[in-house]
């Protein structure tokens, strides 16, 4: 009996196996949810349906998120294979290079932009498309970090896009409540990813992260997927508009 027998969901950001949302996919498949995966372009196509091959009969589909008419049609094709949607996993994130190191007073108007559109705005566009799927109520999730907060240093543009993620969590939220569909984030410590290693200076902060965190580690693909099992799940049917912080307890020391 897994915790999310019957439930089908999509997830958004699998580029390879050490992406976030391939962790969360990995645990979403053990307790029994029937998957979709999205998977940005060509560039990355080929190790997503590798991946997709280990799980149990994956629906992989394209979606930028920029492309209102791509996502329209994901849900399409999920709409006729599943039925219903249970959960949408959101773990889509971008800024240009050159936005994650220097100082944040000379992000350009058109990078700002770039980080905001595809790192929140984002969500609020895939969760939109995904409502008339959920007729049971619903999940969705996306991820964050504590930069939101707090200046780090590089992290720049990101973190102002990750305010935003968390303030359209909060709204969302709000708005989607009464529909039985809950709205949450999942804000990770440093994991070594390929978005990580653009951010300037990542290893260093990865590194402290493990020696400060009060559980002495960084985190793992795997423990955010166990949180994500439980924001998808009947488990945490009280919780809705709230950031779970999934990242040794970092947030709560001072560095
Ligand atoms: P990743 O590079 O594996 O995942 C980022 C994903 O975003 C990729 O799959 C990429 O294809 C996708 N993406 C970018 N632009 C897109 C677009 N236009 N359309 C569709 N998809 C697009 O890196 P990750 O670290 O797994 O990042 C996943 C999420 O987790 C991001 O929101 C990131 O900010 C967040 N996060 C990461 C960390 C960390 O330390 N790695 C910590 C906290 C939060």
């Amino acid at each position: 009996m897994g915790l999310l027998d019957g439930k089908t969901a999509i997830i958004y950001g699998v580029a390879n196996h050490r992406s976030i949302a391939w962790g969360i996919a990995q645990a979403l498949q053990r307790e029994g949810a029937r998957l979709a995966l999205t998977y940005q372009g060509e560039r990355v196509e080929k190790y997503v349906r590798e991946l997709g091959a280990t799980l149990a009969d994956p629906l992989i589909l394209p979606c930028d998120v920029t492309d209102d008419a791509q996502i329209t049609k994901v849900y399409r094709q999920v709409g006729e294979a599943f039925g219903h949607l249970d959960a949408v996993i959101h773990s889509v994130a971008f800024a240009e290079r050159e936005d994650l190191e220097g100082r944040f007073v000379d992000t350009s108007r058109q990078g700002f932009q770039t980080a905001l559109e595809i790192s929140a705005y984002s969500l609020v566009a895939v969760a939109r498309g995904a409502l008339p799927l959920m007729t049971g109520g619903g999940s969705i999730v996306t991820m964050t970090f504590a930069g939101s907060q707090r200046a780090y240093p590089s992290y720049n543009v990101m973190g102002v896009a990750k305010a935003a993620l968390e303030a359209s969590v909060r709204y969302l939220a709000s708005d989607l409540g009464p529909d039985g569909v809950r709205v949450n984030a999942i804000s990770a410590g440093p994991i070594n990813t390929l978005s990580a290693r653009g951010i300037s200076g990542f290893s260093t902060m990865h590194k402290a992260a493990g020696e400060r965190a009060p559980l002495r580690r960084a985190t793992t693909q795997a423990e955010v997927g166990d949180a994500a099992v439980f924001l998808v799940s009947d488990l945490s049917r009280g919780v809705t508009a709230e950031t779970l912080y999934v990242d040794s307890g970092l947030n709560s020391v001072a560095v």
